[in-house]
């Protein structure tokens, strides 16, 4: 895998993607339109380094493998190493803001669920998570006041507002550093708002950071 991490101005970042933190059902609409209990501390899980690419780069849907669902999601990228981290310490750590796709084998994941299975398969194929670059932390003032939005075909589905987020960012990436160590390279996706949906192949997709980050890309 030749990924790389990039800043939107062009400037390099020189650590390597290790892996990506996600959590589930960060996003009380989202968690309803699933059918899912509200989860009382955040649910997570990793997708490995496999599954990133450029958010630019067309996206190949897996084939045979039932439903592909989009889920767009404010990324961060960490840029120092974090275990059982301080408030402090992740506002020190926090080098970029970017965007994702979570994407997810929905049917895969649905039959998993009802197994009572882990769904790794379902959310950790490779492409599975393509990757914006980032805007640098100072351009964000206030990561508890940001909004992004997902254009498909030029309409609006996702518009997603931090402030709703059940665990907001430096708490989410807290609760992570008492279970992993997050190191520099590594991101963590902090949940999909309400309005998640199949991916149509042919489909262009537009996805916005604020007035900061724009990227668009298109499905095979
Ligand atoms: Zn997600």
């Amino acid at each position: 895998m030749s990924y790389q991490h990039q800043f939107s101005d062009g400037t390099p970042f020189n650590h390597t993607l290790g892996k990506v933190v996600c959590v589930g059902r960060n996003y009380a609409e989202h968690a309803k339109e699933l059918n899912n209990p509200i989860p009382t501390s955040p649910i997570l899980f990793i997708k490995p380094a496999t599954t990133v690419m450029p958010l630019s780069d067309e996206i190949k849907l897996p084939q045979g493998k039932g439903d592909t669902h989009y889920e767009a999601e404010l990324a961060i990228l960490i840029g120092e190493q974090l275990t059982c981290a301080s408030t402090a310490d992740i506002e020190r750590a926090i080098a970029g803001y970017g965007l994702a796709l979570d994407l997810t084998l929905r049917d895969l994941q649905s039959e998993l669920k009802t197994k009572g299975h882990p769904w790794e398969i379902a959310k950790s194929f490779d492409g599975a998570c393509p990757l914006s670059a980032f805007v640098k932390p100072a351009t964000i003032t206030d990561p508890s006041n940001i909004e992004f939005t997902l254009k498909i075909n030029g309409e609006l589905r996702q518009h997603g507002h931090t402030n709703e987020m059940i665990t907001a960012v430096t708490p989410l990436i807290a609760f992570i550093s008492q279970h992993f160590t997050l190191m520099p390279g590594d991101v963590v996706l902090t949940g999909t708002p309400a309005g998640v949906g199949l991916l149509p192949s042919g489909a262009k997709l537009e996805v916005d950071l604020e007035s900061v980050l724009h990227t668009e890309t298109t499905v095979k």
